[in-house]
């Protein structure tokens, strides 16, 4: 034992004890003073380790990964621990991946599921302390076969969970024509229905307004259709009637479908033509309202629309009444903007201005006499 004293880098003073050949003494102690002081090292390794637990935590956060169990201290480790790992396993070399693969019958997914497993399941700050030292091959061979089997296990329920769900949505009607089932599915605007290729099927979605894009029979809904629920339930219901089950997974529209309380579709709308201050009329009724609806004033014929200038709007609401035609809501405004601006219109009462008499010559002429207007004629 001997002890060297000096002053470490950090400009505190302390000693040293070396060991070893005399010779070489002098030199590892001039070594150690290049160092910082012990109580200087603890302090930084202190705040590097916080911070290390700081960055781990917010990392933990984005990724959304459980809190971990344990005393505050454990935690702190255990987070950064985790993080390690998990850095570790997302950047393995592909070599290091053929081996496992080679060797124990390990794949990409396997990895992933084994992480995947970790992260959800362990959420003890005990577990990665114990297993600091653990190269990450150690954790994917450790943890492959539960991984494996908590999502094998996971997946069937899943399936089962579906398969309930299929069910409860899947209505069947008394005298049915087939057993396989029509899937309704709808969006904000769009109605769609999916079947094998049947043609008693096909004429049904095609008389409701709905047409084939490439994967499934959809209708657009706008504001003329009514609601997507509404024509959902009504394509159900009208399925029903002609024996096909089907699959509705809304519980109300379903059972719209069943009771047949949806909302009918109204068929006969004046809208706002585009760009043009026009009212544009359409019925999809079937019925013939062509000559009734160009009776009106200043109509034109639109394929596929009579259309009506603003200008006509009282002759228009009034044939609307007459015949159950709504106005949508572009049409009401253009309506009450063109109301509007009449209202504000200067209204005048003209001067009327007394013809002034023709000086021209030509009514002394007029009032001359038949022989000479014979003249002006050929
Ligand atoms: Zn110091």
């Amino acid at each position: 034992m001997a002890w060297y004293y000096g002053t470490y880098s950090c400009g505190h003073e302390g000693r040293v004890n070396i060991i070893g050949p005399i010779k070489n003494r002098q030199w590892k102690a001039d070594r150690e003073f290049e160092k910082l002081c012990p109580e200087c090292w603890e302090k930084i390794k202190l705040a590097e380790r916080k911070q290390k637990t700081k960055e781990s935590l917010e990392k933990a956060k984005e990724m959304d990964l459980p809190n971990l169990t344990g005393s505050e201290k454990q935690i702190a480790w255990a987070v950064t621990l985790r993080q390690q790992m998990i850095e570790k396993i997302e950047k393995m070399e592909d070599m290091e991946k053929k081996i496992l693969a080679k060797r124990h019958g390990i794949t990409d997914e396997d990895i992933e599921k084994v992480l995947a497993y970790i992260l959800e399941t362990k959420t003890s700050a005990k577990y990665f302390i114990d297993r600091r030292h653990y190269p990450h091959r150690k954790y994917i061979l450790e943890e492959k076969d539960s991984a494996l089997a908590y999502f094998s296990e996971k997946e069937s329920g899943d399936l089962e969970y579906l398969e309930q769900l299929e069910t409860e949505a899947t209505v069947f009607p008394e005298e049915r024509q087939t057993d396989s089932v029509v899937t309704i599915d709808f969006g904000k605007d769009y109605v769609s229905a999916s079947f094998e290729r049947n043609e008693e099927f096909r004429k049904i979605v095609k008389s409701l307004g709905f047409s084939w894009d490439g994967k499934s029979w959809t209708r657009k809904i706008t504001i003329r259709t009514g609601s997507a629920s509404d024509r959902a339930a009504e394509l159900g219901n009208r399925l029903l009637n002609e024996g096909f089950p089907i699959r509705i997974y809304d519980e109300q529209t379903r059972q719209k479908a069943i009771d047949g309380t949806f909302e009918p579709e109204h068929k006969r709308w004046i809208s706002k033509l585009k760009d043009e201050k026009r009212f544009a009329i359409s019925w999809t009724d079937g019925s013939d309202m062509y000559h009734t609806a160009r009776s009106l004033p200043g109509s034109r014929w639109e394929r596929p629309f009579v259309t009506v200038g603003v200008e006509h709007y009282a002759e228009v609401q009034e044939f609307a009444e007459l015949y159950d035609f709504k106005f949508t809501p572009s049409a009401i405004e253009m309506m009450e903007n063109y109301k509007k601006v009449l209202e504000n219109a200067e209204v005048v009462k003209p001067k009327k201005v007394e013809e002034p008499e023709q000086k021209d010559g030509l009514k002394e002429l007029l009032e001359s006499g038949d022989d000479i207007i014979a003249d002006l004629l050929d």
